[in-house]
């Protein structure tokens, strides 16, 4: 026998399979445990990648782990390796070495990749997405030669793109087909001081007009608007969203629909392989249904939960959703994913230092967000994993001591 039921392999080295690997350690797994990843890289974090682009490389390429914690952990870990296909009935893993690896578990942590716009004009040298370390080496080299920088898709990474350069005093303009950046994850009235922000710092936004080509020979030198007009661009970042990638999971027969549709404890419905990160669609106690979380918060969550039930401990994955952005020196944080029923509530405190808001659904607080808030978003995130009762008014007041909320025993 070849030990297989030893031998536990992870697809994807990020955040989700880093975080398995090791918490099948921490869990008493005692066999083997591989990490496949397509990058060369050592494990780093992504968050750093759209945040330091115009320093050195030392400001965005954060490792995971060092190596010796590899070693400690007794992780195998083959980088600059793709795994080709999975083989459910053989329990082998094929590498695109030609290896093949049986393994008695297989953890699927593939992420996502970035969606691209097919306009005339998008294969030209410049329009770049930044998902990896090797996009953000390039990109940080192209904003060194200056600009102007456009941004395609005002979400956070465009944003966070764009506040980088604008602060290396490049020309910047972010294009966004909606009526302004961020609505869909703030609302409307957070995302309008987020704007705000942009705006007093000199990044141009052009909102509800669409893409439609870009003009240039081998390079990049302009984008088309829907409106007709042209924008000067050396570089182009296009941040229009992601799509999960499910490619390994559908041909190994497992169910995905819109990510790899997982249960709690990670497990697909082939059950010699689970699957988490950016990639599941998940459920979660505080989404209204299913969905996918593409944020490092839950994909660390996710996998040290996936990396417990391959050791054979079974818990289930809860957390509230969080995530976190950084523009301008400041810190944007949320917690919990607002339906469109729930109510808003400005806390409004007469000052441009942040913001906080808060979203309540029959009298608890289901979602809060913030900048340069963490002291109250923390309190806020503990009224949501309570469901403490709380009023609109008393969120509304500055006079309202959220830690003090927190503090009264939860409901049962
Ligand atoms: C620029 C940037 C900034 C971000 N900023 C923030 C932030 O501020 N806050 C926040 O909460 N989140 C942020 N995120 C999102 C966060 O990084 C993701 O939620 C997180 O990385 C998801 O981790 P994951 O392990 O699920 O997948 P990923 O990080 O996408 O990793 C998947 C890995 O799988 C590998 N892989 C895929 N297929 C194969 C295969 N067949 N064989 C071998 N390897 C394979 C890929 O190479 C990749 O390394 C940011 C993301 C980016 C790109």
């Amino acid at each position: 026998m070849d030990g297989a039921e030893h031998h536990h392999v992870i697809v994807g080295g990020s955040a989700a399979g880093i975080a398995a690997a090791l918490s099948m350690r921490q869990h008493g797994f005692a066999g083997r445990v591989t990490v496949v990843e397509a990058g060369g890289e050592l494990p780093y974090e992504r968050p750093p990648l759209s945040k330091a682009l115009s320093g050195g490389e030392a400001g965005f390429l954060h490792p995971i782990a060092p190596r010796e914690v590899y070693d400690e952990y007794r992780v195998d870990l083959r980088l600059g390796t793709r795994v080709h296909a999975l083989d459910p009935q053989h329990r082998t893993v094929v590498l695109d070495n030609g290896q093949t690896l049986r393994a008695a578990r297989v953890l699927l942590a593939t992420g996502v990749v970035p969606l691209t716009l097919s306009v005339p004009g998008s294969a030209l040298s410049g329009i770049v997405t930044l998902r990896d370390i090797r996009d953000a080496r390039a990109l940080a080299a192209r904003l060194s030669g200056g600009g102007p920088l456009v941004v395609v898709g005002g979400g956070f990474i465009g944003l966070e793109v764009a506040a980088v350069a604008r602060e290396a005093g490049l020309d910047v303009t972010v294009v966004e087909m909606g009526a302004q950046p961020l609505e869909g994850p703030l609302g409307p009235v957070l995302a309008s001081r987020v704007t705000e922000m942009h705006e007093r710092a000199g990044v141009t936004l052009r909102t509800g007009v669409a893409v439609v080509a870009f003009t240039g020979t081998d390079t990049v030198t302009g984008v088309r608007l829907s409106t007709g007009e042209v924008l000067p661009a050396a570089t182009v970042v296009v941040g229009i969203g992601v799509r999960p990638d499910t490619t390994l999971a559908e041909r190994a027969g497992v169910h995905c629909d819109r990510g790899i549709v997982v249960d709690q404890h990670c497990h697909t419905s082939v059950p010699w392989i689970l699957a988490a990160g950016d990639v599941t669609n998940q459920p979660n106690p505080y989404l209204a249904g299913r969905g996918r979380i593409e944020h490092w918060d839950n994909a660390q969550k996710q996998g040290a939960v996936a990396g417990a039930v391959m050791a054979g401990v079974r818990e289930k994955h809860t957390a509230l959703p969080y995530f976190y952005s950084e523009q301008f020196g400041r810190t944007i944080q949320m917690y919990g994913r607002p339906g469109a029923e729930d109510e808003f509530v400005l806390r409004d405190e007469e000052t441009d230092n942040g913001f906080l808001g808060f979203w309540t659904r029959r009298g608890v607080l289901v979602a809060a967000a913030g900048m340069s808030r963490p002291r109250e978003l923390r309190s806020a995130r503990t009224l949501i994993e309570r469901r403490t009762p709380v009023t609109v008014e008393a969120l509304a007041s500055p006079a309202t001591d959220l830690r003090a909320l927190a503090r009264v025993p939860a409901t049962p």
